[in-house]
């Protein structure tokens, strides 16, 4: 909770609703505040009443304690820096706009509240953070475009990674692809969380890293299954003999999802899913006896490179 005086000494004359240059003031206690600090004041009047404080995206709830011809005394349990501008608007049947600034450090009894910069993440008092010098604002506009140009290099990766892992498809591209859909989700999870608590100023640090490391996933995922095809050798593939067991066509998911299920050569593993190209897949049918080619990849993880008719 913090106590905002609004209006000071450089106010225009007082008039209901209208902030002048305001600030905040550290009290000991919710319902008394120090005598030294009223002895400052005017006499003030009890005038309760709901108020709602747009800072920023954030609408903040409070309400007014008293009033005097220095201003309002407002009770929050949400926390505005230094030099915060802000709009309050007063429930007094039709609303009251007043733009108001706070320029003395608010004392904090609420445990929630945002103590780094949204941009940089340095720790600050005061509106202007130290280390980038933007303000609130600014620095929750350069979050939020910087969270957007990062969820579309994230986007178009989970568009890419599909298709390029179809290139040279690991022997275990299914149980890749479920690990994929897993990150994709965890990752969207993680931008909405973000977004919402960044419009609230709540801590966002630790999410923002975490972010941080999803974003390149898909494309280092897609990069390393390349890479692992790209660079082996064909004289390492190996070539096993087995029986076709089935085939499906995983129609709308991935253009392309094609399954040749063919008995596995593979300890401890039944049958392989291969990821077979269209023509492969019109020519083998259940039963067949084929050899299937598998590179083990530059990289040591096993991938499909051909099945041929025995
Ligand atoms: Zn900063």
């Amino acid at each position: 909770m913090f106590l905002a005086h609004a209006s000071g000494e450089h106010a225009p004359a007082p008039r209901l609703g209208t902030f002048g240059r305001g600030f905040v003031q550290a009290m000991t206690s919710r319902e008394h505040p120090p005598r030294h600090l009223e002895r400052r004041w005017a006499t003030r009047y009890s005038f309760r009443a709901e108020l709602e404080i747009e800072w920023g995206s954030a609408v903040l709830r409070g309400k007014t304690r008293d009033i005097g011809s220095n201003g309002m005394f407002i009770e929050s349990a949400d926390t505005l820096w230094v030099g915060a501008g802000f709009t309050a608007r007063l429930a007094l049947g039709r609303p009251v706009g007043c733009p108001g600034e706070l320029t003395a450090v608010p004392v904090i009894y609420g445990a929630s509240f945002m103590t780094r910069c949204l941009d940089c993440g340095s720790e600050r008092t005061t509106d202007q953070c130290p280390s980038c010098g933007l303000t609130t604002a600014a620095a929750e506009l350069m979050f939020r475009r910087r969270l957007m140009r990062q969820t579309g290099i994230f986007l178009l990766g989970s568009l890419a990674f599909p298709y390029i892992s179809q290139i040279y498809p690991p022997l275990d591209l299914d149980l890749i692809l479920v690990f994929f859909g897993l990150v994709f989700f965890g990752a969207l999870t993680l931008a909405v969380i973000l977004e919402r608590r960044a419009r609230n100023h709540q801590e966002i640090e630790l999410l923002k890293r975490v972010y941080n490391g999803f974003v390149p996933l898909p494309w280092i995922l897609a990069a390393t299954l390349f890479v692992n095809g790209r660079l082996d050798s064909q004289k390492n593939v190996v070539y096993y003999p087995t029986v076709v067991v089935g085939r499906f066509n995983m129609k709308g998911i991935v253009k392309g999802s094609r399954r040749l299920v063919v008995r596995s050569w593979r300890e401890g593993q039944r049958v392989e899913r291969l990821a077979v190209d269209m023509d492969d897949f019109d020519r083998f049918h259940e039963g067949d006896a084929i050899v299937v080619g598998v590179g083990p990849g530059a990289l040591g993880i096993p991938w499909y490179y051909g099945a041929y008719r025995r």
